[in-house]
Order: structure tokens, then sequence, then C-alpha cells
């Protein structure tokens, strides 16, 4: 227990109101005041209540004022304007996120002890689902989700791959190194702090090692099939776990069919598609390095490279080019990068959706499956499904959705951060 903290009132928190009938008044109790010498972050009044909801967030907007004099990464108590105590968090004065939340318990104290617990009960909870029975590539720990905001672990094989996206999770990146060489003994964890959010966190940028020695090649075997991949310099941690269901899918789908793979990275859905025994797959990205991995991913499988056809291109050029050429295709996989990080994005986003669906869905015999997936933060899923609606109205087919379809489980969504469910597709089958 923090000496500093007493817990001087009874627990309640401040949401739960007492409704007084005879009188017909709703009584708000408020939430108790903890003692802590440390820095206290005040939210204006109204501005409790995402945070009475569990959202991990507080938006430099919504703040009142600030005493003491926090630096980036200090836990901040964040209070009501009466200085109820609401949660503890992250402070960071750079961000439009000023504070992320590490724990609504009033008598927790932000430790290593803290990060330690936080980090075994995210490795437990995949333990338990048993996650890593059909692969050894795993996200270890999903940010918010897992209760650790900014932080993003992805397993590959015997190395780990940490991301901090926010200023507690820089401030408790020793610990977390620790930890999880601890927890995990992996041969290296590396850190790939360089995405375009930590500058919008304030914080430098950073793609090196953080512990041990990163193996010369790396590989995973995920459902059986073997990809190699490049955690340095690939994209996000290397690869993208979050498909890997969707890519079993496409993959008992593939079957017979000639098969469009468009924004491929390293080849992730063309290799299931192959093994799915298509009769071909063209797999298209405008990343050379992605695809020069993606045909070795195909030779590591040892699958019939005659079967693959690979196109450095831009996909929006590339799909009008096929439409042109009057190629058609059985099976086609439309799985973008993020057009709309935030909702400000979405409408320009929506037209780009669009387009590719909708050429997408002109370039499929009848009867022809299109798995088309966003993995914008901005847009909703009813969103997604209206734009898709749209395309195949325009583009003058009768489709039907045939799976709902979003992250894998070591990806989970806490259902109150509704912004972890960023990924979400839609397997559609056009009529006949
Ligand atoms: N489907 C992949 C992940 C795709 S990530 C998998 O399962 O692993 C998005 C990919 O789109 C990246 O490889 C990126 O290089 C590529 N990309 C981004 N913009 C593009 C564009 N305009 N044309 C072609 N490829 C693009």
């Amino acid at each position: 227990m923090n000496p500093k903290i007493h817990i001087s009132q009874p627990r309640h928190t401040s949401h739960q109101r007492r409704k007084d009938n005879s009188r017909q008044q709703t009584t708000v109790i408020k939430s108790p005041v903890v003692p802590f010498s440390g820095p206290h972050l005040f939210v204006q009044d109204g501005r409790e209540k995402s945070l009475q909801r569990r959202h991990p967030w507080v938006f430099s907007g919504a703040v009142e004022r600030i005493e003491g004099a926090p630096a980036s990464g200090d836990t901040v108590q964040v209070c009501d304007t009466q200085g109820g105590f609401l949660a503890w968090a992250a402070y960071n004065p750079q961000s439009q996120i000023c504070a992320r939340v590490w724990s609504w318990q009033a008598a927790e104290k932000i430790d290593a002890d803290f990060i330690y617990r936080k980090i075994s009960n995210a490795l437990n909870a995949r333990n338990q689902l048993k996650l890593n029975q059909h692969s050894n590539g795993m996200r270890l720990i999903h940010g918010e989700s897992d209760g650790l905001p900014g932080l993003i672990v992805d397993q590959y094989a015997d190395v780990l791959v940490a991301q901090l996206g926010s200023a507690g999770a820089e401030r408790w990146r020793d610990t977390i190194a620790d930890v999880l060489q601890g927890l995990c003994k992996p041969v290296c964890i590396y850190e790939r702090s360089d995405s375009d959010g930590r500058e919008l966190e304030g914080l430098p940028k950073r793609n090196e090692i953080l512990r041990g020695k990163l193996p010369a090649e790396l590989s995973i075997a995920e459902n059986g099939i073997h990809i190699a991949l490049d955690v340095a310099a690939g994209q996000k941690t290397g690869f993208y776990l979050d498909q890997r269901d969707n890519r079993k899918l496409i993959g008992k789908l593939a079957e017979g069919r000639d098969v469009l793979n468009c924004f491929c990275y390293t080849g992730g859905f063309s290799l299931y598609a192959l093994r799915g025994g298509a009769k071909s797959v063209l797999s298209i990205d405008s990343s050379a390095e992605a695809l020069q991995l993606a045909q070795r991913n195909v030779e590591l499988n040892g699958f019939d490279a005659a079967r693959a056809e690979w196109q450095d291109k831009d996909v929006f050029e590339a799909l009008r080019k096929l439409r042109d050429q009057n190629r058609k295709f059985d099976l086609i996989v439309l799985d973008p990068p993020k057009f709309a990080p935030t909702a400000a994005f979405a409408e320009k986003a929506a037209r780009a959706y669009k387009d590719i669906n909708l050429l997408g869905l002109k370039l499929l015999r009848p009867g022809g499956i299109l798995a088309t997936f966003s993995c914008s933060g901005g847009i909703s899923d009813d969103l997604f499904q209206k734009i898709i609606a749209g395309a195949a109205l325009d583009a003058g087919v009768d489709a039907q959705i045939v799976h709902k379809v979003h992250a894998a489980a070591d990806h989970p969504v806490l259902l109150s951060f509704p912004e972890g469910a960023y990924l979400k597709g839609l397997v559609l089958r056009v009529a006949g």
C-alpha cells in the first residue's frame, strides 16, 4: 500500500446515484477525496462522466486545472472539480490526450509491481484463452485494452517487439523491458517506437534493440504457414498479426479460384490462398521491400511460385488497369492501410474505400467473393458497411454479407474503450 493514500471515506464511485422516490430527486454521491501529495489533474464539471464510464483518456480540453508541476510521464491523480478521486493516470503535457489512465482503484500505487501485474495479467489471459496453440506470433499486450495505455508488445517466436506510444509507457520503459525479459525470456526485445503517433505525444522516435540480440533471420509459423518478417524495417512491429483468423478464412475459400490480394504486404493472405489451392494469386503492394519478403515467403513454404504473380503498384491505379484489361477474379482481398486515423478523416477516407470496393466488385465473376477491410479507427462498423453497400449499388451487383470479421482474440477490445475495435471486415458473396 502506498503510505500516502488513506481512504478516509466509504468508497463509492460518483456515478452511483441514489434516487429518493418520495421527492423524485436524484442525489449524486461524491467521489471520495484520496489524499495524495503528488500532482493533481482536475477535470471540468461534466467531463468526469467519460472517466466514470472508465474511458481511459483525458483530453486536454477537459482539464479545469492542474496542481503541482507534473512532468511528461508522471503519475497524476485525476479528480473531479470537488477533488473527488477519479483515477490514476500518466500525464503528458504535449499530447491532446493529456492523461491516460493506469488505474481506477484509489488504493493502487503505480510502480514497478503495478507494471508487473498488468503485464502478467495480459500474458495469463492469452494462455487461458489458448491463443498460442496455432501460432508463435502473437500480440501479448494490446495497449489500453490490456490496461497499459500506449503499450503494444508483439511476440514473433523468441523475439518481442515493443511499441511505446505514450508518455506513461515511455516513463516505465526499463521496467517494462525488465518484466518482459523476466516473464518471457526472449532472445531480443526490439523497440519500434517510431510511429507518427510518437510525435503527437512529443516523444522522440526510436527504432533499436532494447534488450538482447536480434537474430539475422526471423520467422513465425502461423497455422502451419511460415512467415519471415523484418522487425527493424517492416511496417508496424513487422507483421499484421490482427488478420490471422481472417487469413485462415481466406485460405478455406480459395480453392480453385483466381485470387486478387490488394495491399498484400508480405503476402499474408496470398500464402493462405496458395496453400488453400487457389488457381492463381495476383498480389499488389506499393512497397518493393514487402513484395520481396512476400516472394521469399512463398519459397519458404515450398509453394508453387508459378501460381503467384506480383505487382509493385499503387492499388488505385492497378485496379483501373485490371478493369481496362477486362481481367476477372473469383476472390478479392482489399486490406488497405489506415485511411482515417480519426473521425476527422472519415469523409475523405470514405471516398477512398468506396473507390477501391467499387472497382473490386466490378472485377469479380458472378458468385465471387470480396473480403474487404478497414483498419481505420475513424470509420465505424456501420459507416463501413454503408460505404460498401454504396459501392455494390454503384457496381450494379447484389452482394450478401457472409462473414463479419474483426481482429483476432489477441487484440481484445475493452468494452469501455470502443476505439480498440479498429479492424472491421466484411466477406461478401456477389450473386451468381
Ligand atoms: N494484408 C496485409 C497487411 C496490409 S497493410 C497482411 O495481412 O499482412 C497495408 C499495405 O498497403 C502495406 O503493405 C502498404 O505498403 C500498402 N499500401 C499502402 N498504400 C498503398 C497503395 N496506394 N497502393 C498499394 N499498396 C499500398
